[in-house]
């Protein structure tokens, strides 16, 4: 059996990705300092898999605790999610965005180096093809992140690529993700935003339980057919599966890796077209408002995913209608999320 270190592993994509892999074979130890999730995500996780999961509450960037970790445990492989996403709050404390995302993923880095584990996988973005010349996005196709945010993601993609080519023995994969919806279909492990969510699914549930008012339709004059942004969006267990595939892709190479994949659905749903989904499901109307464009959003994105499917022979197997519908159970189940 192979083990495989989780970074974020109590977060949102992380959580979601421990459950395929140990569901999957895989003994899975998880390291997070909880900073943007609960433990209770952990009992979560344990309940849907019915195995107790080796859980560290450790930041990453403590290189003695990370080192003790690898001590106790011969890892084959590790898969990053640690690390903040907050577009906006990264505009404002760039250098906590620095330090957090770029910061952490050297000295795990260093300590996987010190170990003898040269096999990673790295949470990268959309975000980080800026503003596109072209659609659907493919990942030789010029990049340019607009906020510091976006700029950790595209900095750390490099860094990784110089390490990559820096030794044979490294095989790492950064995988681009698109927009991440659904949650899993028990219901009982789902995305739990801190306070009032960025986030256009999390808000669409939040209105429709009443937590929240209305939506805020950001704009409807953009160079789309309805004149809302047009986004990617992937079921959430889709994405773990891609984990598991990217960490399977290496193990089964005797060579090194160094790749950047797409992960999407490859096709684009409007603002509008994912208010009618969620409604469709809800059988409830969801009050908006259409209110000035956010900064920084781009008319469309849509991922060709044509890597993922050639060489992780990864498919996404759930559509629209299963990403509102597993969102909408848990949102249901867990107004308040794990609090
Ligand atoms: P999340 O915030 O739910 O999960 C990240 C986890 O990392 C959290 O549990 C947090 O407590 C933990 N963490 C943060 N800094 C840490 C540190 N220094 N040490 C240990 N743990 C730390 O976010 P998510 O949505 O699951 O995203 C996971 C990764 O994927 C992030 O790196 C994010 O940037 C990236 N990503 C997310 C999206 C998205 O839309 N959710 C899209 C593209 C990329
Ligand atoms: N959006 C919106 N209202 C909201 C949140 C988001 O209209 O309250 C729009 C946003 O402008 C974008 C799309 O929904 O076009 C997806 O936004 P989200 O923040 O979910 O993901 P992003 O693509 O920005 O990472």
């Amino acid at each position: 059996m192979k083990t495989i270190l989780v970074t974020g592993g109590a977060g949102f994509i992380g959580s979601h990705t421990v459950v395929d892999l140990v569901q999957h074979d895989y003994k899975v130890v998880i390291v997070d300092n909880l900073s943007n999730s609960s433990a209770k995500s952990i009992k979560a996780i344990e309940d849907i898999v019915k195995t107790e999961i080796d859980f560290f509450e450790v930041d990453i960037r403590d290189k003695d605790k990370l080192s003790y970790i690898f001590e106790l445990y011969k890892f084959d492989g590790v898969i990053n999610f640690a690390g903040y996403k907050a577009v906006g709050e990264s505009v404002e404390l760039p250098l906590k965005y620095y330090d957090n995302n770029i910061g952490g993923v050297i000295t795990l880095l260093e300590v996987m180096e010190e170990f003898g584990v040269n096999t990673f996988v790295f949470s990268s973005s959309a975000t980080v093809y800026g503003i596109p010349e072209k659609m659907p996005l493919t990942e030789g196709d010029k990049t340019g992140a607009a906020s510091p945010y976006g700029r950790t993601k595209l900095f750390i993609e490099n860094i990784l690529s110089d390490v990559a080519l820096s030794s044979q023995k490294w095989k790492i994969i950064s995988l681009r993700y698109f927009n991440p919806l659904g949650a899993h279909e028990s219901g009982n492990l789902g995305e739990d935003p801190n306070g009032i969510p960025n986030n256009l699914a999390p808000y669409i549930t939040q209105v429709a339980i009443g937590k929240l008012e209305k939506l805020s339709v950001f704009g409807n004059d953009y160079d789309t057919p309805d004149g809302t942004c047009i986004r990617d969006y992937v079921h959430i267990n889709d994405l773990a599966l891609g984990h598991r595939l990217a960490m399977e892709y290496m193990f089964n190479k005797k060579q090194s890796v160094n790749e950047i994949i797409n992960l999407g659905s490859g096709k684009g749903y409007s603002v509008f077209e994912i208010i009618d989904s969620f409604e469709k499901v809800m059988d409830k109307k969801i009050p908006y408002d259409i209110t000035k464009r956010r900064a920084g959003d781009i008319d469309i994105s849509i991922a060709s995913i044509d890597k993922a499917k050639k060489l992780l022979k990864w498919e996404p197997r759930y559509g629209i209608f299963k990403m509102c519908e597993d969102m909408w159970r848990w949102q249901q189940k867990n107004p308040n999320g794990f609090h």
